[in-house]
């Protein structure tokens, strides 16, 4: 029997709403990679239409959180999102995302197993380019959020948060935006959390046992510019030194003097947190600290994957000179980047780099980085928020305090915050961890499902 075209229509609506009811948290994290949200550093082939194209699918996706809540679009793509507590006394907790992803490396669009922005769900995944880094974030949090208000849950002490859009690209952009926007609010905040910190399913430390790792701290980041002149000409008749070989012998220098290794407090107190769960000899190695750590710093640092914990890594990353075969070029340049261990400073590095170098001809330049984040509490009550969060999901989880080896928007937030910490609840495997700005990011979906639980249970007790 022939329909009319209204009940064509009908069925059609019909067939929408059963979707848009169906959509399940994975099937909308896989629709949240589908936009293109890709950080340039070329800031020309960035497509910011995407950003408001992502913006109103969050819209159309958390209805509750974006009618209920205070939002602000603050410079243009980011998002600031303000749920007022009941108690106006307590100071708030900040909860921090960013929607931005790194592009796919060209040439190597084909080595995905789905294509990187397919957002494809399946197998019991969600693959694509920001799955991990960080869409799961802050997709989680929203999802979060919505299922508390739908609970109609009220929080006693405001909760705040912050995606900004150019994090993969220093965050000037977004969180240093949504700071500023922040400041002129006057909040400040008792704590935060951020991306950086996970659950690692097989981790080398405990075998068999579920870490939680809460990071407390990241480390600092500074480039020198190293730059040789000298005496240029004709190949035919070259000078006793050239800029390339003084600048070549500055550089081996540099690589044949690392910093040395040493433990900071966030690892002690990672393997404090640790000690107990470990078996003899290990064990009275990691309690008594006080004695071993040199020792156990040493160790560490003769391997690539835990050498970065202990030591002010020295990553020697662009050197450029000449232009022709048979010209001998006047400058030589190259490019050191450092990222250091709390309490190292960039004056600091700068000081023992020169003297290592030695060499008045080769001139060493530097811009500043802005405030390195400080070593947040571990005892105090964020920490303990994240760790009950974690324990209700996964109660045979141990959760320890821990160092992030690499940079968030953490830095940009600095003055407006007590404790920093870095912690998104996704449980993964320690092989997954090289798919985040690499080929095949995924996420697991029962993982996804957990941390949405964990970012509930953050919210909730961090809002009493
Ligand atoms: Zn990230």
């Amino acid at each position: 029997m022939p329909r009319s075209p209204a009940s064509l229509l009908a069925l059609l609506l019909l067939t929408l709403w059963i979707g848009a009811a169906a959509a399940s948290p994975a099937e909308r994290l896989g629709e949240a990679v589908r936009f293109e949200t890709i950080s340039y550093q070329d800031h020309s082939q960035i497509d910011y239409a995407e950003f408001i194209r992502f913006h109103q699918f969050l819209r159309q996706s958390f209805p509750r959180v974006f009618s209920e809540l205070q939002v602000e679009t603050v410079n243009d793509y980011s998002l600031l999102l303000r749920w007022p507590g009941s108690d106006a006394a307590l100071p708030p907790v900040l909860f921090t995302a960013h929607m931005d992803v790194v592009p796919v490396e060209p040439g190597t669009e084909q080595d995905w197993q789905h294509p990187a922005f397919s957002g494809v769900v399946a197998d019991g995944r969600i693959y694509g380019r920001g799955t991990l880094d960080d869409k799961i974030g802050l997709m989680g949090l929203l999802e979060a959020v919505e299922r508390l208000l739908a609970q109609g849950f009220a929080p006693q002490r405001s909760v705040v948060f912050a995606f900004g859009h150019d994090e993969e690209i220093s965050g000037h952009g977004g969180a240093a935006a949504l700071a500023a926007r922040m400041r002129e609010l006057g909040l400040h905040f008792a704590w935060m959390v951020d991306e950086g910190g996970m659950l690692v399913s097989d981790n080398p430390l405990l075998a068999g046992v579920t870490l939680a790792m809460v990071n407390i701290a990241e480390k600092g980041y500074l480039t020198l510019t190293l730059q040789a002149t000298g005496e240029g000409g004709h190949s035919s008749n070259p000078p006793a030194v050239s800029t390339i070989g003084r600048l070549a012998n500055a550089l081996a220098r540099i690589e044949a003097s690392p910093f040395p290794p040493r433990l900071t407090p966030p690892v002690v107190a990672m393997f404090e947190a640790l000690a107990p769960q470990m078996a003899q000899p290990e064990r009275m190695v990691f309690e008594n600290l006080w004695l071993t750590d040199g020792l156990v710093a040493r160790r560490m640092a003769q391997e690539r994957s835990t050498t970065p914990f202990v030591r002010t890594t020295t990553a020697l990353t662009m050197f450029n000179a000449g232009v022709k075969e048979n010209v001998v070029p006047q400058r030589a340049v190259a490019v050191v980047n450092f990222r250091l261990l709390p309490g190292d400073t960039p004056a600091g590095i700068v000081s023992y780099i020169t003297g290592v170098v030695d060499d008045p001809q080769v001139e060493i330049s530097y811009e500043e980085w802005e405030n390195l984040p400080r070593v947040a509490d571990h005892v105090g009550s964020g920490f303990a928020v994240i760790k009950a969060a974690v324990e209700r999901v996964y109660p045979e989880a141990v959760v320890v305090p821990s160092l992030l080896t690499a940079t968030t928007d953490t830095r940009h937030y600095v003055d407006l915050v007590d404790n920093q910490y870095r912690f998104h609840g996704v449980e993964m495997a320690t092989s997954q961890t090289t798919s985040i700005h690499g080929t095949d990011e995924y996420v697991g979906i029962a993982s996804y499902e957990k941390s949405i639980e964990i970012a509930v249970g953050m919210i909730e007790l961090a809002s009493r």
